[in-house]
């Protein structure tokens, strides 16, 4: 895979100020607050930074968190993780692998198969519904 590369100019200047604080900087979007927690079309969420595909609907749960939540990425490669020991907690940090934006985190919760709950921030999410 091709990283994407970019200074933090140049993703300032492309994303929103929220989407820069959250993709860029590991913050995170209030509960309830975001575009997609509560959406229910099919389609597919793709990476707000750089576009690759992340997550699938089919794998979008409720997991009454008020952030959209997922079982699995749409495959081994599109999400890596990396320990985070931030804000005295520690917690699995979900990546996109093709340019690093923070998307969320992942928890030992979810729904089977997987038993994964990908906790992630709309504001790291693009969403394109199926045609
Ligand atoms: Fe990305």
């Amino acid at each position: 895979m091709e990283k994407v590369k970019k200074t933090d100019e140049e993703w300032r200047q492309q994303l929103t100020p929220e989407q820069y604080h959250v993709a860029r900087q590991k913050g995170t979007e209030p509960a309830f607050t975001g575009k997609y927690w509560d959406n229910h079309e099919d389609g597919t969420y793709r990476c707000a930074c750089c576009g690759a595909e992340l997550f699938d609907s089919k794998t979008k749960f409720e997991s009454g968190t008020g952030w959209p939540s997922f079982s699995a990425p749409v495959d081994g490669n599109s999400v890596r993780t990396e320990t985070d020991t931030s804000h005295g907690m520690r917690r699995v940090e979900a990546l996109c692998a093709q340019c690093d934006a923070h998307l969320g985190h992942v928890f030992p919760d979810g729904p089977q198969p997987t038993g994964s709950r990908f906790c992630m921030n709309s504001a790291s999410l693009d969403f394109k519904k199926k045609e």
